[in-house]
């Protein structure tokens, strides 16, 4: 036996977990009914882990009906809520209730506490599932008695929410003892006392509970029994009725299911406030036969990056509930999704191993993923203002779907949404190439970290000069993600940073006399450059692209951008450096003065000078060189220089 064996044990509740229960406590949230949806949906997924769980152990399922019930005191204004689901083991109590595990916790709470109280409720109870928690909103006291599936310890815990809880062992079953099984959870409430001010309804009145389940649980999958008396023949007679129709609001027909139930269902799937932006309800028949539900959100939550965030896609067969976060069913880049996929013909104790490989499943993923592009569009095409909503949310997720997915690049490309040099709005490709001049080569991008930066980057110049459109990418997934791609709809995409992209394209290439006359009279300052600069440039040539920067870095067509590689540096992956191609302006007075100058110039003269040169062509692209030291004394240097002349220079820069 245990040493907490017979004995009632004090624990603290965890540090944010006490403010949580705190900010519940004395919440004046408008809404307290919505504790009953939270204590419903912690028992139904109760017994979604139990179905999973009997998978593996039969015995749990044997004459197992899953079952939640409410039981009503009215003396004694005490609610509780049983479920015969998996239960908990006093471990699993202290993990599950008395702590609060999930990443950010403490960081919402910081910045939770500079809403008005009414709003924190809400936010709390939508972005952190403070599900449990939500008694507090109309209990002072709350007691729960849970048996493990497979155990045979029945464990009482009770807290008053004043920070600390006790856990002990119980005998006696509880109210769950009314269900069959033996294991379950028991959750008693012993109810505040009404106050029509404070929003404490009477919750304990049979009316106002069948309600509340039927807002909020009517499609829960198991029947929610509660007890009622009604009059027969001049006797009160007590029978169960059943509170929810359970009907699986996917196989609803469309118009018989109001705007407010899908969203109270797609809550309950996401634990998301807000309601949804789109909801896609879809059916196939054929080599498979299913049906879908799937939300699209309209805001993105706060773990949409990490690596191991699962979908929110649940996969049921024939109504019964299998997994959730089923990853195999949706790609990756459309992670954000909430929703359900009910199979008609995957058979029921399929493991997961073979679902993976299951042919229908491709099926379904494919469907899928086709539904969504096609709303996505309705909704570009139909409410632009709405669809940039989404593009903000969760346009740098779809993106990715570009090298992962190379079957809908295109339709991805398509629905992307970008900055151009032509306004400020936001642009697609189609609507670029439709302003595209007859003749040029492809379409023009430049990637980079800052949006605004990049509308002063030298690269741009000529393009601009020659009126053309560039888009400016700034996503740090652009750069992952255009390397990779090459055309859309037959048009070549193409880097303006890139070696050989020009504004007039190939056909009207320079003349290569005048060329080969402008590198002549520059070969001094091209050859010094090139050997003092050997180690971060590959070669200096004479630029195409540049009409009032004196120099610019351009890159191989198929070499890193300085961004990816920077990326993958901060990721601590080495990274051998790219050289880059210097290109120097023949028509800039800097240029053509130090090339005139070179010759009578000391060698550290020189090395500071063409190394400057270097460095602000990389600031110009909004990068940062890496010997800053060096930057900063060259700088102090010239500007002593400078002032050390006669005269202030002032107007001698002016002249120019
Ligand atoms: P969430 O449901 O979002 O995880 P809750 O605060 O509602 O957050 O519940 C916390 C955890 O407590 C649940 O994840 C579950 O593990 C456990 N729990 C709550 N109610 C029950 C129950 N009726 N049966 C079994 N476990 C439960
Ligand atoms: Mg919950």
């Amino acid at each position: 036996m245990t040493d907490f064996d017979a004995k009632t044990e004090r624990l603290q509740f965890q540090t944010e977990a006490k403010q949580i229960l705190e900010m519940m406590i004395y919440s004046v949230y408008s809404h307290r009914e919505i504790f009953l949806r939270e204590l419903i949906s912690n028992a139904s997924d109760a017994l979604d882990k139990l179905r999973l769980e009997a998978i593996r152990n039969p015995d749990f399922a044997a004459g197992h009906e899953p079952k939640i019930r409410i039981d009503r005191d009215e003396k004694d204004r005490i609610l509780s809520i049983s479920d015969n689901g998996i239960g908990m083991t006093r471990e699993e109590i202290v993990e599950f209730l008395g702590t609060i595990a999930r990443s950010g916790t403490r960081e919402f709470l910081e910045r939770v506490k500079e809403q008005p109280e009414q709003n924190m409720a809400e936010m709390l109870i939508g972005r952190f599932g403070v599900g449990f928690y939500s008694s507090f909103m109309v209990a002072d006291r709350v007691v729960l008695v849970t048996r493990r599936a497979g155990t045979s310890d029945v464990w009482r815990f009770e807290s008053t929410g004043d920070g600390t809880y006790t856990i002990e062992r119980a005998d006696a079953p509880g109210a769950f003892g009314a269900l069959p099984g033996g294991f379950g959870t028991t959750v008693e409430l012993h109810l505040k006392p009404e106050n029509e001010e404070t929003g404490m309804e009477d919750y304990v009145s049979e009316w106002t509970i069948r309600e509340i389940v039927r807002k909020y649980s009517d499609f829960v999958s198991c029947p929610i029994e509660m007890s009622v008396t009604s009059e027969k023949d001049g006797k009160t007679v007590a029978e169960d009725v059943v509170l929810n129709s359970m009907k699986a609001i996917w196989t609803r027909p469309e118009s018989e299911v109001s705007d407010e139930e899908y969203s109270e269902f797609y809550r309950h799937l996401s634990h998301d406030t807000n309601p949804p932006l789109r909801r896609i309800l879809f059916s196939a028949e054929g080599a498979t036969e299913f049906r879908g539900l799937v939300f699209i959100p309209s805001k993105a939550p706060g773990d949409l990056f990490f690596r191991e965030r699962e979908s929110g896609i649940s996969l049921y067969i024939k109504r019964i509930f299998i997994m959730s976060g089923c990853t195999d069913i949706v790609p990756g880049f459309l992670r954000f999704l909430h929703g359900v996929i009910d199979s008609e013909d995957l058979p029921l104790n399929i493991s997961r191993e073979i679902l993976q490989n299951d042919p229908k499943l491709r099926i379904m993923r494919r469907s899928l993923v086709r539904r969504v592009f096609a709303s996505l569009k309705k909704l570009r095409d139909e409410n632009r203002d709405t669809f940039g909503a989404f593009w903000k949310e969760f346009g740098a997720v779809l993106k990715e779907g570009i090298v992962q997915e190379p079957d809908v690049r295109e339709q991805i490309l398509d629905l992307c949404l970008w900055r151009s040099t032509k306004d400020d709005g936001l642009t697609t490709l189609d609507e670029y190439i439709s302003r595209m001049p007859e003749g040029q080569e492809g379409i023009y991008y430049l990637t980079g970290r800052d949006c605004d930066a990049l509308r002063s980057s030298p690269h741009l110049e000529a393009f601009l000069a020659g009126g053309k459109e560039v888009l400016l990418l700034c996503d740090p997934v652009d750069d992952l993600v255009m390397p990779m791609t090459f055309e859309y709809k037959e048009k070549k995409l193409l880097s303006v940073s890139r070696e050989g992209v020009t504004p007039s394209g190939s056909e009207k290439k320079e003349d290569e006399a005048s060329r080969s006359e402008r590198e002549a009279t520059l070969r001094p300052l091209i050859d010094a450059a090139k050997t003092v600069l050997s180690k971060v440039v590959r070669d200096v040539r004479v630029s195409d692209r540049l009409t009032s920067s004196p120099s610019c870095l351009v890159s191989d067509p198929n070499a890193l951008s300085p961004q990816m590689e920077r990326m993958f540096r901060e990721m601590g992956q080495a990274v051998p450096p790219t050289k880059r191609i210097l290109e120097l302006n023949a028509a800039h007075p800097l240029v053509t003065k130090l090339n005139e100058r070179l010759d009578g110039m000391e060698a550290s003269e020189k090395d500071s000078l063409l190394g400057l040169l270097y460095d602000q062509a990389l600031l110009a692209e909004g990068v940062v060189p890496e010997r800053l030291q060096d930057l900063a004394s060259g700088v102090a240097k010239l500007m002593q220089g400078y002032l050390e002349r006669p005269g202030t220079g002032v107007t001698e820069a002016n002249e120019r």
